[in-house]
């Protein structure tokens, strides 16, 4: 412990309270059983499709346009208001999770540890992702027909232009970019990953300063927290609403035919999912010695709530409840992992990506080579960093990957009309994936203090917080 007159990091004396406090915003959609509606809209939005669309001759193709459009209407206004409010959360949680850290020492250790575990278990995903597609062939299921019927009588033309590997004395100016010139463009553009290291820098800024400099602007972020949160939970209550629509939309424009013939496609996202699944729960044994069945009822919640809202950022308050109630992961842990994580890790993400790659390829007939496939890995493993945690997002960012190796963006069409069901299944092991992280790290790298030490600091911090109504506590400099 320091001495009387030893000064001690800016870090050790200020504590911005935690994010896991907004969790009473998702407690309500838990109690309301949110994804059972939402699985109530889905099964709906099939039927309604299929009771409107061209195979049932009810109304014309015009009408039945027109009809999917306005029932989609509250899914666009759905997904809308939470891709506006993924990069102010993200930004204000990062930042604040930074300065939840114990040191400085522990910071950059986990920082590291978690970096380098998530890119690691990002190309595992990958590997699986691609080693699945390439046995099942999911794209040699599709009929001609179905491709024609989705995307018009033109099939696209292939590409054979790929994107340019890059030397390695272009590798300097390539890792410069990645640090935003103008952080306010990033914002604009959504460059993730940008925003990321942005976010980070401005938050070990904040910590390296003097606790009175740093407060307003720590307190200013807990501000756009709640902001950000409130949002989120007015946009969850047209959840199932949104579901119903979208789903509606996509079977009235489909047809049946298409959406059968996805579904080979469907089981092979899902066969991967639950492979990784399966690896997160040896992981958690190995390192944890903790058994599937415990830890599933732990994170069961949060899985659910994940899986309801198709959104990794919003439901981080209750992630980081579970990482430090239910999986008794430390705060310093929990507060740092669970922000970055939730933008950065996405290996649900990153496994999708790269089987409707290859599932792409398949379908227009696109050779994917030992380069393609080492490319579409590299590309995938940047994108899943890059991709903002908001539903629909991974299926956007996929078109930067097909890009990369010259199959048609184009092919889209064909896979967005079961995207709905695939997104809220990968976030759910996107989210799983977090707190696996936190359990990981939480072993590897822990803190000097135990769970029990950093508890009861939150806890008497909490207690001083609400006598002084402040939402930032800051230490006197010696002890
Ligand atoms: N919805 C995903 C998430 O938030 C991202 C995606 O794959 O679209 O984790």
């Amino acid at each position: 412990m320091a001495n009387r007159y030893t000064i001690r990091h800016p870090l050790t004396n200020i504590h911005p309270r935690s994010l896991k406090h907004l969790s009473f915003h998702l407690y309500s959609l838990l109690r309301e059983r949110l994804w059972l509606k939402i699985l109530i809209g889905m099964v709906l939005g099939i039927v309604v499709g299929l009771v409107l669309g061209p195979s049932a001759n009810l109304v014309s193709r015009d009408i039945s346009y027109m009809i999917g459009e306005w029932l989609a209407f509250p899914g666009y206004i759905f997904l809308a208001l939470l891709q506006m409010i993924v990069i102010p959360l993200v930004f204000a949680s990062i930042i604040r999770g930074i300065a939840a850290g114990e040191d400085m020492e522990q910071l950059k250790k986990v920082g590291m540890s978690t970096v380098a575990y998530f890119l690691v278990t990002t190309a595992i995903a990958i590997l699986i992702g691609l080693t699945l597609a390439l046995t099942i062939n999911p794209g040699n299921f599709i009929s001609t027909e179905v491709v024609q019927q989705t995307m018009g009588s033109e099939m696209p033309q292939v590409s054979h232009e790929t994107m340019t590997t890059p030397e390695i004395a272009d590798l300097p100016g390539m890792i410069t970019t990645l640090l935003p010139k103008n952080p306010l463009g990033a914002f604009a553009t959504g460059e993730m990953l940008q925003v990321v290291l942005f976010s980070v820098i401005i938050g070990i800024a904040l910590v390296s300063m003097s606790p009175s400099q740093s407060k307003p602007l720590l307190e200013l972020m807990g501000s756009l927290q709640e902001v950000s949160m409130t949002v989120v939970k007015w946009s969850m209550s047209l959840a199932p609403l949104a579901v119903f629509g979208l789903i509606c939309k996509f079977t009235l424009n489909l047809g049946i035919d298409a959406l059968l013939g996805m579904l080979v496609y469907v089981a092979t996202v899902f066969l991967g999912l639950m492979l990784l699944f399966c690896l997160y729960m040896i992981i958690v044994y190995v390192v944890a010695r903790r058994g599937t069945i415990p830890f599933f009822r732990s994170i069961r919640d949060v899985v659910l709530l994940s899986f309801s809202t198709s959104s990794s950022a919003a439901v981080m308050p209750l992630s980081i409840k579970t990482a430090e109630e239910n999986l008794n992961v430390r705060p310093s842990i929990s507060q740092f992992v669970i922000p970055l994580g939730a933008t950065i890790n996405m290996n649900g993400t990153a496994l999708y990506q790269s089987i409707a790659a290859v599932f792409l390829a398949q379908v227009f007939g696109v050779d994917l080579g030992f380069s393609e496939l080492l490319l579409i890995m590299v590309t995938v493993v940047g994108a899943s960093i890059g991709t903002p945690a908001t539903p629909g997002i991974g299926i956007v960012i996929l078109a930067l990957i097909l890009n990369s190796v010259g199959i048609p963006t184009s092919g889209i069409a064909l896979i967005i009309g079961v995207d709905r069901i695939l997104d809220m299944s990968r976030t759910a092991v996107n989210v799983t994936g977090d707190l696996v992280t936190c359990v990981v790290m939480d072993k590897w790298v822990g803190s000097k203090k135990t769970l029990d030490e950093e508890v009861a600091e939150m806890n008497e911090r909490e207690k001083k917080r609400r006598a002084l109504g402040e939402d930032v506590i800051v230490n006197s400099h010696t002890e």
